[in-house]
């Protein structure tokens, strides 16, 4: 049996052997307060299906599966940009009608870190807005874990040769694109349905946080509503932070996952007497999503529904999803 200290050994040596940084350590490194209870959360939840999770130094947004080592990682850089979108989404009011102020400009300073819960930061208001802005980071987090689990469940790893999802956005050949496209949308799809029933059990539970979201957020409508809205708003924030276009890179562009997780969502409702009515939560949350970075001073149109509606898009769409099915568990 090894001690901790010799599994940490070996985890700082197959983060660096990936260029991966170093383990995020808690203690020494300086601490918004987040970082170690997530962390606690996260590894009871991956450790149930057979994984471990660490936080890394690096400062860029990346998070990952080391298939080869049943390794989640999840940079400190993209937690950092993940509380303070959690802030943003918070104090924009869109959740519970009370807008708060907000000062960061650029989510992706992370010279200019959160540090909201540190010991010397001030408190938030009352607890139950603590809640709030608690729940939407753990929804945030929780889908981007959820996903890389997405990739284990549906045994990617074995049936690939390379040490896997490392890098996050890397360059990709063009043969190799449709495979990979479909297997991050397979692991997007996981995640959705993870989000939306982790959402569905907080708000149909006595959780304090209910109290503060908005009634159009407790239907059927609008808990997914608020699983969308929050993938949305994360897709926003890698919208054009990926090093390569669509057609060059391991991941789909934002604006395109955001569309098939929309399909995913309404598929179930597809030529019923719902269907209209659930469709509008399509528009509500690029609406809201637009509400959220304008408050922070952005000024911008999202282009997504344009960029999917081209002939390329339609022709790569027939060709990934007739690839999805290879990459199901
Ligand atoms: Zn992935």
């Amino acid at each position: 049996m090894k001690t901790k200290e010799e599994r940490l050994e070996e985890l700082d040596r197959i983060l660096m052997d990936n260029n991966l940084g170093f383990i995020y350590d808690f203690l020494g490194e300086r601490d918004n307060g987040l970082v170690l209870p997530f962390f606690a959360r996260y590894m009871d939840g991956v450790i149930k299906k057979g994984l471990e999770f660490c936080v890394t130094t690096d400062r860029n947004a990346t998070a990952g599966i080391l298939y080869k080592h049943n390794l989640v990682f999840i940079s400190y850089g993209l937690f950092d940009r993940l509380c303070k979108l959690s802030l943003l989404i918070y104090s924009s009011g869109v959740l519970d009608g009370k807008e708060k102020p907000f000062n960061f400009v650029n989510l992706h300073l992370v010279e200019n870190p959160f540090q909201g819960f540190s010991d010397e930061a001030d408190n938030f208001g009352d607890k139950s807005e603590v809640q709030l802005l608690l729940f939407i980071f753990d929804s945030l987090l929780g889908f981007i874990v959820a996903h890389e689990i997405g990739h284990f469940i549906n045994k990617h790893g074995d049936r690939l040769d390379f040490s896997g999802d490392v890098r996050g956005h890397k360059h990709i050949e063009r043969d190799e694109l449709i495979p990979s496209h479909a297997r991050e949308l397979v692991a997007d799809h996981y995640a959705f349905r993870a989000l939306e029933f982790d959402i569905e059990n907080t708000i149909s539970s006595d959780n304090p946080v209910v109290s503060n979201l908005l009634d159009k957020f407790k239907s059927q409508r609008g808990m997914a509503l608020l699983s969308l809205l929050f993938i949305a708003c994360y897709f926003k924030l890698m919208d054009g932070h990926s090093p390569y276009p669509h057609f060059e890179s391991t991941h789909p562009e934002a604006g395109v996952r955001a569309h098939f997780l929309f399909a995913c969502y309404l598929e179930p409702y597809m030529d019923t007497n719902q269907q209209n009515y659930m469709s509008e939560v399509l528009p509500l949350t690029v609406s809201m999503l637009q509400e959220i970075y304008e408050y922070k001073g952005d000024d911008f149109v999202i282009d997504w529904s344009e960029k999917n509606s081209s002939e390329e898009i339609k022709q790569w769409y027939l060709e990934v999803y007739s690839e999805l099915h290879k990459w199901s568990a």
